[in-house]
């Protein structure tokens, strides 16, 4: 009787284990419509079976609880005396979209393969090793050897070769691939994009707040004043005529129709003032927010894929052009696990990204500072190293789009993100702490600009000093805590046309002391009775004449050294103190291929090199350093290169 009671228990847990790898399986789909590989490769079984090491543990379910990117992840897991059962995810507030990926595959592959060394979701890595942590956590509860369970590696042994043939292929769809794919598709062309994450929703061109962009339907219902000659006349001031010049114009000319073509998706706009100073506001306004949630804006670009028939393969990373003699007629890829990828082209369109996640091209471009990626990392350097290899040259301008957020820390958990997620507060003095000191213990820079202009001239002033140091006093602390940047600096005088303190006005860091106390705990704040002790715990010597030059300044009214604003100069003498070790971070590197007016990658006798197209981050000659002072100049561009390089790569392949 009680053998025949285990023999039904086990066949359940077969069962149960076989519906949950179809349920991924189902799951895993790829939203967009899947290319056919031109010779049909027979389906491969592409990760090797492994041995499910025999480890024992205390059977029971047990709890515990890691942050992820967003949130806190509440996990159960279940163990009988030999297996790790289930995996529960009971409470987390990660973003859905991805967080579906992360639970449909990360415990499924844990159960199946006894095993903590699993594949991420490539684009959710954070979330998927928090889950990892978690279950970890979980089985040394369990008194479980989680070591065993760390070297049962899953080998992945690569599918057959795939090949396919097309007339243009998008390497990388985010903001300005997506556009690339869609125009050359309306054009009449057969589409392939190939994406290096698991998922649309990786994509930072869905999580952008707008584009800026002119003589939109948004704009005229609104008799905005702005033009394309204002527009463009400015950003040639800004920028020193340093950008391509023709193609800065023929982007801006082409921005209404990139809104247009988003409207006509499915995508509502409302114009709308930015929160920090810029020159185009009111009657001039051009920022453009987009006013759907993610998921809505996911649902929009499968089904534009999908009615455009443009094909794509997702957990696929583009490698290296295929060239015919001095043109490019296709690109090799390479899938997650392994399986090498042709894709024969009339013309491939170069569209990876930048290269924020790219450690050592940062250390190279930009001396060794530290600078770490504000979203996605997933755009590390491909396209335009791709593109060299191919012969294409770089432009000269190399920057950063800074976050306005604040600061950011490798030792911190919650590092400054997007207002609306959870983050440490304490990493708002990035933005707003009072006196800020490089390595050396040296002032630097106008703090204020950081405040009024942190993505242009305020992060231009940090690039160079990351990582930077802000150093406060109690009375700011409480200050904050209790009263808020607003008020705090009304009081000293704060104009009533204050843009950014408005911004600030309801935002009140009532969590500050427990956030300093997280950074403590982590490494990246220190608190001391003396300045002098404050800076030796990050090695800055000589701190406190640094500081007592500044209070001279704050007694004075006058920053004689930098013209810091007298309402912005705060004395830092009321101790404890405190100093708070900011990392800068980007949204995307400014930088890259040199193009002319149709994006056409150049070699280094300015020559087009024929096929081959560079857009949006990858694109050199579109950004400037500082980054634009216009809100929204960064989507803005990537879309309209985007747009201009799907028409004319599909023209190429017309006239081929
Ligand atoms: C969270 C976030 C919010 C932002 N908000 C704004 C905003 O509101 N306004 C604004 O102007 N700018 C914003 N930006 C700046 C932003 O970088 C650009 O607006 C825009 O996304 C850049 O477009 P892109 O096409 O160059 O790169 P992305 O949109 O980043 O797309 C690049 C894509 O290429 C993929 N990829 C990388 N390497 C490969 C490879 N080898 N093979 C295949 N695929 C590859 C990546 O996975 C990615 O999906 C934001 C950036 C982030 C991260």
């Amino acid at each position: 009787m009680k053998k025949r009671k285990l023999f039904g228990c086990l066949l359940l847990i077969i069962a149960m284990i076989s519906m949950i790898s179809m349920l991924t399986a189902c799951e895993n789909a790829e939203p967009a419509q899947s290319p056919k590989p031109a010779e049909s490769a027979k389906p491969t079984e592409n990760v090797q079976q492994t041995e499910v090491p025999k480890i024992s543990f205390k059977a029971g379910t047990y709890t515990a609880n890691v942050y992820g990117y967003l949130s806190n992840l509440n996990v159960e897991t279940t163990f009988s005396d030999t297996e790790i059962t289930s995996i529960k995810v009971t409470e987390q507030k990660e973003t859905p979209e991805l967080f579906a990926l992360v639970e449909a595959q990360v415990p499924a592959q844990i159960i199946e393969n006894q095993s903590l060394a699993v594949d991420t979701v490539t684009g959710a890595t954070i979330s998927s090793m928090a889950l990892v942590n978690a279950v970890t956590d979980c089985a040394e509860q369990a008194g479980g050897d989680v070591k065993a369970l760390r070297a049962n590696k899953i080998e992945k042994k690569p599918g057959a070769d795939e090949e396919y043939t097309t007339d243009v292929v998008v390497v990388g769809l985010g903001a300005s691939g997506y556009m690339a794919a869609h125009n050359a598709a309306i054009e009449g062309s057969k589409v392939m994009a190939i994406e290096k994450g698991a998922a649309l929703a990786v994509s930072n061109g869905l999580k952008v707040s707008g584009p800026f962009a002119i003589d939109t339907p948004v704009l005229q219902e609104k008799n905005s004043k702005l033009t394309v000659d204002k527009a463009f006349y400015h950003m040639m001031d800004y920028s020193h005529w340093s950008v391509n010049a023709t193609l800065v114009r023929r982007c801006l000319e082409t921005s209404k129709l990139a809104v247009t073509q988003l409207m006509d998706m499915g995508y509502q706009f409302k114009e709308a003032d930015f929160r920090f100073e810029t020159p185009f506001k009111g009657e001039y306004g051009g920022f453009h927010l987009i006013l759907n949630p993610l998921s809505e804006r996911v649902s929009i670009w499968e089904k534009t894929l999908k009615e455009d028939n443009v094909d794509v393969m997702f957990n696929t990373t583009g490698k290296k052009l295929i060239m015919d003699g001095d043109k490019v007629v296709g690109v090799e890829a390479q899938k997650k696990d392994g399986t090498k990828v042709t894709i024969h082209a009339d013309s491939v369109i170069l569209a990876t990204g930048g290269f924020i996640g790219n450690k050592q091209m940062i250390a190279e471009n930009f001396s060794g500072v530290t600078i770490n990626a504000a979203g996605g990392s997933l755009s590390t350097g491909d396209g335009i190293n791709m593109a060299v290899e191919a012969g294409a040259v770089l432009d000269k301008t190399f920057g950063i789009c800074g976050s306005e957020y604040g600061g950011t820390n490798t030792k911190a958990t919650r590092s400054a993100k997007q207002d609306k997620y959870d983050q440490n507060t304490a990493f708002k003095f990035g933005v707003y702490g009072g006196l800020y000191v490089d390595a050396q213990g040296s002032r630097f820079m106008n703090e204020g600009l950081m405040v009024d202009y942190p993505m242009s001239f305020g992060s231009e002033s940090i690039i160079r000093n990351s990582p930077y140091y802000a150093i406060v006093d109690q009375t700011y602390v409480d200050a904050m805590k209790t009263q808020g940047l607003y008020l705090y600096t009304k009081e000293k005088g704060a104009p009533d046309n204050w843009t950014i303190g408005n911004y600030y006005k309801e935002k009140i860091l009532t969590n500050l002391d427990a956030d300093l106390e997280e950074g403590i705990a982590q490494g990246w704040v220190y608190k001391a009775d003396t300045i002098q002790e404050l800076g030796k715990f990050f090695g800055i010597e000589d701190l406190q004449a640094t500081v007592d030059a500044y209070n001279k300044c704050c007694e004075d009214g006058v920053d004689a050294q930098f013209g810091k604003e007298a309402m912005y100069l705060s004395e830092i003498k009321d101790g404890p103190f405190y100093i708070v070790q900011n990392q800068f971070s980007g949204w995307s590197t400014i930088g890259g291929v040199r193009v002319d007016e149709s994006l056409r990658a150049l070699n280094d006798g300015n020559k087009a090199i024929p096929g081959l197209y560079v857009v949006g981050s990858d694109a050199g000659s579109l950004f400037c350093t500082p980054y634009y002072d216009i809100p929204g100049s960064f989507y803005g561009l990537a879309i309209d290169s985007g747009t201009i390089a799907g028409k004319e790569a599909a023209a190429y392949s017309k006239i081929k």
